[in-house]
């Protein structure tokens, strides 16, 4: 390594203003070489998280979340691309396995597009004990959504412990993260119930594996139908939308033993994940919080896409019509996982 060319400048998305009317149009700056313990990436492939839109936009400020000047302005998480240059010590890490340890709550750990430079640049610096390999057989633009929302999903689903052949519940199903959630429980052997709306939703549940399928906008009680499936309720509910509605909701479905799995964040802290105490012992139900996953979950969920189980929906675009591409996210036009391509 180190012989590959590499330019001195690049492209980047870097933001410019603050609060909802920020942008971020592509620049030219300094590439910057790989220290001790890092690699540099060319990023072919980014995703678009709605985070980094929250991020870029200010729209977190309120709970102290923002930006920080380590970014130097450069939003993004879910980059795939190869290593063209690594630095002393790094040499190893290729080798390297994750140690098991729950690295996902280390509290000095860096997050790349908010307290680290992100993903919207041609040739990003990064840690190389943290830096994910990519199978055979996955593309760029497929792995980046992987790694943030695939792994999301798939931990959630191992969070769940529901079992091959038991029910589990997705409300949000034709989502960003929904979708993934649907493949990956079906992978794992688990008989997906998706609740979504509309026909367009259906189809997509059904083809990604849906066994069976609850339109909300057209079923009055949704947990009826859920018991009218499963006999008794469902063995878990992943919860992946950030509603007050989806919380209310989930504990009600569930059969006795059985696990929500918190995934999605409202804005309002008034919405509570639980039920109440009489219905929670007496079932003796499970609340169980999940967050993104290891450097071993992420491989894990890699290699569903590399034996061809899990395949992301995706909306491509490139890396200069990222405001475009926010602005589309916002009004809910974007279907399945935004992901822009980078360098050409
Ligand atoms: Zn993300």
């Amino acid at each position: 390594m180190g012989s590959v060319d590499i330019p001195s400048k690049q492209s980047a998305a870097v933001r410019e203003g603050t609060g909802e009317s920020a942008k971020a149009p592509v620049k030219q700056i300094d590439v910057r070489m790989p220290g001790a313990g890092e690699i540099l990436i060319k990023v072919n492939w980014t995703g678009l998280c709605a985070s980094d839109k929250s991020l870029i936009h200010d729209e977190w400020k309120d709970f102290g979340v923002a930006m920080q000047d380590a970014t130097k302005g450069i939003a993004g998480h879910e980059g795939a691309g190869v290593v063209v240059a690594v630095g002393e010590g790094a040499e190893s890490r290729w080798k390297v396995r994750s140690t098991g340890t729950d690295e996902v709550h280390c509290t000095a750990q860096k997050n790349s597009g908010f307290s680290a430079e992100g993903t919207f640049q041609e040739y990003l610096v990064a840690d190389a004990r943290y830096s994910s390999k990519i199978p055979d057989g996955v593309k760029d633009e497929e792995a980046g959504p992987i790694m943030c929302g695939g792994v999301t999903a798939y931990v959630a689903c191992k969070r769940s412990s529901v079992k091959p052949g038991q029910w589990i519940v997705l409300p949000g199903a034709g989502g960003g993260l929904g979708h993934f959630a649907v493949q990956y429980a079906r992978a794992m052997g688990m008989r997906v119930i998706a609740i979504d709306g509309g026909d367009a939703k259906r189809d997509l549940c059904k083809k990604l594996g849906a066994e069976v399928f609850i339109d909300y906008t057209a079923t009055s009680d949704i947990a009826a139908e859920v018991m009218k499936v499963t006999g008794a309720g469902a063995h878990g509910v992943l919860v992946t939308a950030a509603t007050k509605q989806a919380y209310d909701m989930a504990p009600g479905l569930l059969r006795p033993n059985g696990t929500v799995v918190v995934v999605g964040l409202p804005k309002d802290p008034s919405v509570v994940a639980g039920a109440p105490p009489i219905m929670m012992a007496l079932r003796r139900l499970n609340f169980v919080g999940s967050v993104v996953g290891s450097l071993k979950d992420v491989e894990e969920a890699l290699d569903f896409t590399a034996r061809g189980l899990v395949h992301p929906i995706l909306s491509k675009g490139k890396l200069t019509e990222l405001d475009d591409f926010m602005e589309k996210m916002s009004k809910g036009q974007l279907p399945g996982r935004a992901v822009l391509q980078v360098a050409a």
